[in-house]
Order: C-alpha cells, then sequence, then structure tokens
C-alpha cells in the first residue's frame, strides 16, 4: 500500500472543522495550498496564529475587536457599542454574528445594546441553545433592566427556530419582544441583504 503524507492528512483532518466542509472539500484545499507560493501558505498559517493570539469578544455583545482597541473601564464594555453613556441600557438586539450587529448599527438609528448568539439552532448539526450561548443571554436578563428585546436572527428556518427559543425563554421575565420581519425575505439571510431593506425591516419590528 501506498504510503500518504501524514502532514497533509493531518492538514485535512484541520480543515473540516469549518462549516460545510468534508473530508473531500478539505482535501482539494488542501491539495490547493500545496500547489501555491509557500509565501501564500505561511500567510494564511500567520493570519490564523493572528486570531488566535490577537482577537478576542467583547464581554458584552460578543462581538470581534482587536486587543489593542479594548476599552476596558469599570464595568462598561470591551467595545465601542458597549460604552455605556451611549447606549440605552433598556434594549438587547439578538444577533446570530458579529457581522449583523455592524450592518444593523450602519443602517439604523437604533443605541440599544446587542447581543450576539453563536449562530442558530440547529439541533441536526447537535446545535443545541448551549452551543449558541444561551447562557450569556439568561444572565444579561437575570440582570433586570431589560424592557425591550429584538430578535434580529435571520428568517431561515435555523433562524425563525432561535427566535421562537429566545422568546419562549423571556416569558418569565416581563420583557417586550419584537422580530424584525417587514421587508426580509423569507429564508433569508441578513448579510446578504442592502442597507435600506435591513433598516425598514428593524424601523418597523412586530411585537411578538
Ligand atoms: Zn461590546
Amino acid at each position: 500500500m501506498m504510503k500518504q503524507s501524514k502532514y497533509l492528512n493531518n492538514l485535512v483532518d484541520a480543515l473540516t472543522i469549518l462549516p460545510g466542509i468534508g473530508k473531500k472539500s478539505a482535501q482539494r484545499m488542501a491539495y490547493k495550498l500545496m500547489r501555491s507560493a509557500n509565501e501564500k501558505t505561511l500567510n494564511l498559517s500567520e493570519k490564523l496564529s493572528d486570531i488566535t493570539t490577537k482577537v478576542a469578544s467583547c464581554s458584552i455583545c460578543g462581538i470581534y475587536l482587536d486587543l489593542s482597541d479594548t476599552v476596558m473601564q469599570n464595568d462598561q464594555g470591551d467595545c465601542q457599542l458597549c460604552i455605556k453613556e451611549n447606549r440605552d441600557v433598556s434594549k438587547i438586539c439578538i444577533t446570530e454574528s458579529p457581522a449583523d450587529v455592524y450592518t444593523i448599527d450602519a443602517s439604523t438609528n437604533y443605541k440599544g445594546y446587542y447581543l450576539v448568539l453563536d449562530g442558530n439552532l440547529s439541533p441536526l448539526d447537535g446545535r443545541g441553545p448551549e452551543e449558541i450561548g444561551i447562557k450569556r443571554l439568561e444572565s444579561r436578563l437575570e440582570k433586570g433592566n431589560i424592557e425591550e428585546l429584538i430578535l434580529a436572527t435571520s428568517t431561515t428556518i435555523e433562524g425563525e427556530a432561535t427566535s421562537h427559543y429566545v422568546q419562549q425563554l423571556t416569558n418569565k421575565y416581563n420583557i417586550k419582544v419584537s422580530r424584525i420581519a417587514f421587508g426580509i425575505p423569507l429564508n433569508g439571510e441578513l448579510g446578504y441583504l442592502d442597507s435600506d431593506t435591513i433598516s425598514h425591516a428593524f424601523n418597523e419590528r412586530k411585537l411578538l
């Protein structure tokens, strides 16, 4: 039997942590990297290393920021979005990805807080409440002072399931829950929409 490269096999295994990448695709990627110029592959390796040592998530909202940009003052957030003076502490907007926070922040005049979940619920892929960080949301809700929760997850099946789950979760608290809806196509991911559509969907959100 022909001996295969152990190092290439290790890379293939490592690549399968990426979403939607199975063994076959990982193998194609590994071969492609093997054929690329060494400096391009090393550059990728350096970028991967950078995100493990130079980037952290804000302890309040969960968006990613460079450690060199963290604010960390008293009980304020670590990022610009969570500095209390500018924000309305009674509102939290729930998103499934940090990218959606930037989009909503740039396209609406929302001044409340954000909380980024680690993706959406997807029981078939083994992604339950714990995997998407529902605990962080619960501890935020338990602190009180929240009057409105805005569900800004996608209108995909998983996004809807997540939205529904969070809504059920808030039953025991006295919180108004609203869901962005208007203008977002069914099965739509926020990341693909233009800022006008997002702005409209946000401002026309429906109470649940
Ligand atoms: Zn933050």
